[in-house]
């Protein structure tokens, strides 16, 4: 059995596509991911240096755990988005996720939560898709590949 590899909202093909975690559908492109992005909020953190060897960033969150909106973000050619954590340190480049956290409540009655994670869907070859964790470098190698958009 062979999955179809398009985009179950906007019919996209031969771009990089997310599913739910834990889930073969529905599969969703950059483009109809970005449009549904769940605010996010981190908690404000005060960042501090560490006098030591390698001289590393630590963040404590501040006193009151003040929530601050996340930005938009959009998919970069490598199919990743800026972590929810918040921004890091000065002079730092942030951190990078694949996984998408989206608003599937109008495409899918299973996902009605408002934020869904979705993660890289890589089939494998066998009508289903590799776990997160498991995906082989040949099929990851793959998934970089296809076009962002
Ligand atoms: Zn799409």
């Amino acid at each position: 059995m062979k999955i179809e590899y398009v985009c179950s909202i906007c019919g996209k093909k031969n771009v990089k596509l997310w599913r739910p975690y834990g889930d073969s559908a529905p599969l969703i492109c950059a483009e109809c991911a970005e449009e549904r992005q769940t605010p996010m909020e981190y908690t404000e953190v005060i960042w501090k240096k560490d006098e030591g060897y390698d001289d590393r960033w630590t963040g404590t969150p501040t006193k009151n755990k003040k929530k601050l909106p996340l930005p938009k973000w959009k998919v970069d050619e490598m199919g990743r988005v800026p972590t929810y954590d918040g921004p890091g340190p000065e002079g730092l480049p942030p951190t990078m996720t694949d996984q998408l956290i989206v608003d599937l409540s109008n495409v899918s009655k299973a996902y009605s939560s408002g934020s869904t994670t979705m993660i890289p869907a890589c089939p494998d070859g066998d009508g289903n898709f590799w776990c997160y964790t498991v995906v082989p470098e040949d099929v990851c190698k793959w998934w970089d590949e296809l076009p962002t958009r």
